[in-house]
């Protein structure tokens, strides 16, 4: 499943091939997503020029000349694939549709966009671009871990109120939004705190230490994933997953990584697995 880093990776990715083209033509190929698609997509987005691709969570947002922004969620599986126009400099293989290709963006330019998603657990919705923060999928969000409203006073006084373990608080969106399962072991692992810590518990200081600590493992995927993309792009175009180097994520009974001499515990907290070190995490 896409988490924040993979989706601001696929937002890179189609910045360059959407940022100021026009939708010539939109394949709308069924009914719906998770969701039904909205009414009459394919005429509201054809011959609109794309103004900008931002990103909200884990929402890509294109916003249209039109005053309207689309909503994407790549949902468990979603992909987005990139095919350029032939140029006279190379020669490409014309694209060829794929089994779940179900939207399809031809650009102005001859490039084609593909939204690939087998499990259709995606969705995509239109939106006034002036509303889009109103919007249902949008307006429970807590900060962007990544913005400047994210910040060690914020959290201190949001997690007073939480009396869950720190891992659920941290993945409560309103806390903050787009961090998920993997991203949080791996923040709880550098701060050295154990998931299973009252949230409303940990000192100030310790709290303010989760806040650089975001930031800096977001950013090390990010980089790590336009890294991969640059070596994706060479094959076969395709946008939205690469391999990371997790410290703790999925590593159960493996050595801690702090060489502290403990093999990695997994525990199950709402449902979702924790992996941490119970010697170098408290
Ligand atoms: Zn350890």
């Amino acid at each position: 499943m896409p988490e924040l880093p993979e989706v601001e990776t696929v937002r890179r990715g189609l910045q360059p091939h959407m940022e100021g083209r026009v939708m010539a033509r939109v394949e709308v190929n069924r009914p719906d997503l998770r969701w039904p698609f909205p009414p009459n997509m394919t005429g509201r987005l054809q011959g609109k020029t794309v103004t900008a691709l931002r990103r909200r969570s884990k929402y890509i947002l294109v916003d249209l000349d039109s005053a309207e922004t689309l909503i994407i969620h790549l949902g468990m599986s979603g992909r987005m694939q990139i095919d350029e126009a032939p140029t006279a400099q190379f020669h490409h293989e014309p694209p060829v549709a794929q089994k779940h290709d179900h939207v399809v963006f031809h650009l102005q330019d001859g490039t084609r966009i593909a939204f690939n998603d087998a499990r259709r657990f995606g969705a995509m919705d239109l939106t006034p671009t002036a509303e889009v923060e109103n919007h249902w999928l949008l307006n429970k969000l807590g900060p962007e871990p990544l913005g400047n409203s994210f910040n060690a006073p914020y959290l201190v006084e949001a997690l007073k109120k939480k009396s869950s373990p720190i891992k659920t608080a941290l993945l409560d969106q309103r806390v903050v939004s787009g961090l998920g399962n993997i991203y949080v072991c791996e923040v709880l692992f550098r701060t050295g705190i154990s998931p299973k810590r009252k949230a409303s518990n940990l000192s100030a200081a310790r709290v303010a230490s989760l806040v650089p600590a975001i930031r800096d493992v977001l950013e090390e995927a990010i980089e790590s994933g336009g890294s991969s993309l640059r070596d994706h792009r060479q094959t076969n175009g395709e946008l939205g997953y690469f391999q990371h180097n997790f410290a703790v994520y999925d590593r159960e009974g493996a050595p801690c990584r702090n060489e502290c001499g403990t093999n990695i515990f997994r525990v199950v907290q709402s449902g979702r697995s924790s992996f941490y070190c119970p010697k170098c995490q408290r």
